[in-house]
C-alpha cells in the first residue's frame, strides 16, 4: 500500500489532533521529530529538505487511513514512487510559499502573514540582496534610493521608517548633473525650470525620475535593510539558498508541491541555479504558490520554476516570458582619504589661529565633488554617480569614500558582449575584472570637467557587479497576474514597472488575489 506523508504545521495542531489520527494510524510514530523525519525520508524517494523538522512533523499514515480521516485527499500521486504528500495547518491558516525573496515576495509575505496564512519564502540568492561588503567597505550596488509617489507606499514607507530600515535623504543630495559641460543643476532648480517649460514637453528625470519632487529615502544601514525588514516584520519562514526548480499542482487536493535544490557548503551559487536540481529536494506541500519574479517564468533562466498541473499556470508563465528586461553594471571604488604633510597641517593651523592638534586635518578627502549624488545627462555610458559613505548614517570614521556609478543598460550590454568576447556571459569573477577598466574610464569622462587635470585618482578598490536582469524593458501592465484555479499568483516588478515602489504595490496585490482565491477554495 502507498504511504503517504503528512505534514502537519506543528506539534501543537498534532497535539490537538491526534486522538483524532491515532486510532487510524498505520503507523503513527512516535519519539522525536528528528526520528519521525528520518522514517518520513526513508519512505520518500524525494528527500525532505532537513529545514522542516522545525517546522513540521511528517508523520507515516496509509492512504486509505488518511481518505477516511482527511476526506478531501485523493488517491492521485503527486510525487513520485507512489508517495503523497499532503499538508494540513490549523483551521482558516493556509500554507503559501513565495519564490523569490525580493521586495516584492517580502511585501506579499507580510501581507499574507498578517491575514493568518503561514508563508514561506524561498530564495536562491544569499540573504544581502543589493549590497556588496568587503572588508568592512560597504556599498549598495542595487538600490540606491526610494522616492515614494502613490499614498499607499507612502504609508508603507513611514512604516518603514518608523522601523529604522529607512532614513530620510536630503532632497538635495541628487543634482541633475551634465556630464559635458560639468554642470551640477540642484533638484529644486531643476524642478521649477520643468514648471517653468511649456507643459507636455518631455523632460528626462534622471535615473529612475530622482529628479521628479517628493521626499528621498535610503535603506538604513544599507539597502538590505528593507528586506531584513520585512522578513522579521512578516515572521515568514524564510529560506535562503534554496531554488525553486519544480511545482506540481494536484487538482484533486488543491495542493501545490515544490521540489528544488539546496546549496550546502560544497555547492556554489551556480550549482544551486543550474538547472535541472542535482538533488531534488521535497520543498515542501502548500495550499498557494506564488511567483515573485519575472524568471520564474522564463524558460532558460537561472530561476525557471516548471510548472505542471495547471495549464493557466503555464499561460501565466508565457505571459511573464513576454516580459523583457534591461542589464546594468555598477561600478564601487573605495577612495582611502589622502594624508596631509605636516608642514602643511601647521601652516592649516596657523592661519586658523590653532595649534595643528585642533585642527586635525591629518587626511583630507580624495574626490570632492559638488554633490552626494547625481543623476547624469549627457553620457551614453554612465547614469547615476552616488557617494555610498555619505548617506544617512554610513559615516566612517576612517575618512573612506565609498563612490557608486551605475552604467547605461546599452553600455552594460556591450561591454558584457565584448568581455565575454560573444559568448554566453557568466558572473565569473574573470568576466567582471574585465569590465572593471572600461567603467572606470567611463566615469573617468564623465567627472573629467570637474577634476583639474581630468584625471580620476585610481582607488584602493574597484569591482564591477554585473545585473543581467536590472529591470523591466517595459512593464506589464496590471499589479499581478494569477490562476484562479491553481491557488497561483505572480508578482515583481516586472508587473507595474522597475522601481521599489511597483514591486511592493505588486506583492500587495499578488497577496491580496492569493487571499481571494484561498477563501474561494475553502467555499467551493
Ligand atoms: C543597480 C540597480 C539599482 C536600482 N536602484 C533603484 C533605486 O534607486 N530606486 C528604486 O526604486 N529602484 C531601484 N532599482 C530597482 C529595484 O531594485 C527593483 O525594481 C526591485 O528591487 C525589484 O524587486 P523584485 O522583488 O520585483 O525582484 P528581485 O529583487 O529581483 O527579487 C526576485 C528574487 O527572486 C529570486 N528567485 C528567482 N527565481 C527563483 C527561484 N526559482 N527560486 C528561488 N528564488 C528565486 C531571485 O534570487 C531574487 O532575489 C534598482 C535596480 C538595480 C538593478
Amino acid at each position: 500500500m502507498p504511504l503517504i506523508v503528512v505534514q502537519l504545521r506543528s506539534h501543537d495542531f498534532l497535539c490537538r489532533n491526534i486522538f483524532k489520527l491515532q486510532p487510524h494510524a498505520s503507523a503513527l510514530y512516535g519519539g522525536s521529530c528528528s526520528i519521525q523525519l528520518a522514517q518520513a525520508r526513508s519512505a520518500s524517494s524525494v528527500p525532505l529538505h532537513p529545514s522542516y523538522s522545525s517546522l513540521c512533523t511528517p508523520i507515516m499514515l496509509c492512504s486509505t487511513i488518511v481518505n477516511r480521516v482527511f476526506g478531501q485527499i485523493n488517491a492521485s500521486a503527486i510525487s513520485p514512487a507512489g508517495v503523497r504528500c499532503v499538508a494540513m495547518s490549523a483551521s482558516g491558516t493556509r500554507r503559501v510559499a513565495v519564490v523569490g525573496g525580493g521586495v516584492s515576495g517580502l511585501h506579499c509575505a507580510y501581507v499574507l502573514s498578517k491575514q493568518g496564512h503561514a508563508v514561506t519564502v524561498f530564495d536562491m540568492g544569499k540573504f544581502a540582496p543589493g549590497k556588496t561588503t568587503w572588508k568592512g567597505l560597504q556599498f549598495d550596488h542595487g538600490l540606491q534610493f526610494v522616492r515614494p509617489v502613490s499614498d499607499a507606499f507612502r504609508a508603507i514607507c513611514e512604516e518603514w521608517l518608523a522601523a529604522g530600515a529607512l532614513a530620510r535623504w536630503d532632497e538635495e543630495a541628487a543634482v541633475r548633473y551634465d556630464a559635458r559641460s560639468g554642470t551640477a543643476t540642484p533638484r529644486a532648480q531643476w524642478q521649477q525650470q520643468q514648471q517653468q517649460q511649456q507643459q507636455g514637453a518631455a523632460s528626462d528625470a534622471g535615473f529612475l525620475d530622482v529628479l521628479d519632487p517628493g521626499p528621498l529615502y535610503v535603506g538604513c544601514p544599507s539597502s538590505d535593510a528593507i528586506t531584513s525588514h520585512l522578513a522579521a516584520a512578516s515572521h515568514a519562514a524564510v529560506r535562503n539558498d534554496v531554488k525553486v526548480a519544480k511545482a506540481v499542482y494536484d487538482a484533486s487536493s488543491r495542493k501545490w508541491l515544490l521540489e528544488g535544490a539546496v546549496r550546502s557548503p560544497s555547492r556554489t551559487l551556480s550549482d544551486v541555479k543550474q538547472q535541472p536540481p542535482v538533488t531534488p529536494w521535497n520543498l515542501g506541500v502548500f495550499d498557494g504558490l506564488v511567483l515573485a519574479d519575472k524568471m520564474t517564468g522564463c524558460s532558460g533562466t537561472p530561476g525557471y520554476v516548471e510548472l505542471s498541473g495547471t495549464t493557466a499556470g503555464n499561460k501565466m508563465q508565457q505571459a511573464m516570458s513576454q516580459v523583457g528586461s534591461t542589464p546594468l553594471l555598477a561600478l564601487l571604488m573605495a577612495y582611502q582619504p589622502e594624508e596631509v604633510p605636516l608642514e602643511q597641517q601647521a601652516a592649516a593651523a596657523a592661519a586658523a589661529g590653532q595649534d595643528a592638534q585642533q585642527q586635525q586635518q591629518h587626511a583630507k578627502p580624495v574626490l570632492e565633488l559638488p554633490f552626494d549624488a547625481a543623476a547624469v545627462v549627457n553620457s551614453q555610458e554612465i547614469q547615476w554617480l552616488c557617494m555610498d559613505s555619505r548617506k544617512p548614517g554610513r559615516a566612517r570614521a576612517d575618512g573612506m569614500q565609498c563612490l557608486v556609478a551605475l552604467s547605461t543598460a546599452e553600455f552594460a550590454a556591450t561591454l558584457v558582449q565584448r568581455a565575454s568576447d560573444g559568448s554566453l556571459p557568466r558572473q565569473t569573477p574573470e568576466l567582471l575584472a574585465k569590465m572593471v577598466p572600461p567603467m572606470f574610464a567611463a566615469v573617468q569622462r564623465v567627472l573629467a570637467p570637474l577634476l583639474p587635470d581630468g584625471k580620476l585618482r585610481e582607488p584602493g578598490f574597484v569591482q564591477v557587479h554585473r545585473w543581467g536582469a536590472a529591470l523591466p524593458a517595459k512593464a506589464f501592465g496590471s499589479a499581478c497576474l494569477k490562476a484562479q484555479t491553481a491557488q497561483l499568483a505572480a508578482c515583481g516588478d516586472f508587473c507595474l514597472g522597475g522601481g521599489i515602489e511597483n514591486a511592493v504595490l505588486s506583492g500587495q496585490a499578488a497577496a491580496e488575489a492569493m487571499c481571494e482565491m484561498l477563501a474561494a477554495a475553502d467555499s467551493a
